[in-house]
């Protein structure tokens, strides 16, 4: 199964994405998380990619589908992927529907997670990711351990409250457009409320996908 999880920055896609990945025995992909490792290990999709990134601004299109199109066509991915964080925009929505349609794939469902902008502040504002396996944090102080692999928790840059707010206007101008765009596809939209307990929105989110 192919799942795109859309939703505002701290919706909860990065936590829910490995969680939902498992119920659907397939892999996920954030870009995202690929862009922090670039960035971490210093390479030229890194250095592209760092001051959009800490600016709360988008990666260039082209930088983000050369990385879906990669990773898609890796034998892992051939039973499905469950996309987090990416598309972000209209030209991704596209080159996504290109690339599937090569690998004679298409997008099973879009599912949205529904969150008031005044929650996601408050809760990024909280939020710690492990600076080794990116697992999100909330409630949890910058220097503790993470509770998976025992790397140490840090702050996102673009978790900040001036660049929070620039995400969610980011979010508001490119990405929402996306939903349309599928809509106007005829592509199969789930949306499930991102409020509450972790395993719950789980077990909403799964209950939603198989309807
Ligand atoms: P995320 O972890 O998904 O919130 O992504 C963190 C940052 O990485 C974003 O604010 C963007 O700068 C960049 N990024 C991640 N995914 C994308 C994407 N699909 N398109 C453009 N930029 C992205």
């Amino acid at each position: 199964m192919n799942v795109l999880l859309f939703g505002k920055p701290g919706a909860g896609k990065g936590t829910q994405a490995p969680r939902v990945a498992d119920a659907l025995g397939v892999p996920t992909l954030a870009t995202g998380d690929v862009l922090r490792n670039a960035l971490r290990e210093g390479t030229a999709l890194g250095l592209k990619a760092k001051a959009f990134m800490e600016r709360g601004d988008l990666v260039p299109d082209d930088v983000i589908l050369g990385i879906v199109a990669e990773t898609l066509a890796k034998a892992d991915y051939a039973r499905g992927v469950v996309l987090d964080g990416v598309v972000r925009t209209v030209p991704q929505a596209e080159g996504l529907d290109r690339v599937l349609a090569n690998l004679k794939r298409r997008l099973d469902a879009v599912l949205q997670f529904d969150i008031d902008s005044d929650d996601i502040v408050r809760r990024l504002s909280g939020r710690t990711v492990c600076e080794k396996c990116q697992t999100p944090y909330t409630g949890r102080e910058p220097g503790s351990r993470c509770d998976k692999c025992g790397g140490f928790l840090v702050r996102r840059k673009d978790d900040d409250p001036d660049a929070v707010r620039n995400r969610l206007t980011v979010y508001e101008k490119q990405t929402a457009p996306v939903l349309e765009w599928y809509e106007r596809h005829g592509a199969r939209i789930v949306t499930v409320s991102a409020v509450g307990d972790v395993a719950k929105v789980t077990t909403r989110a799964l209950k939603a996908l198989e309807r």
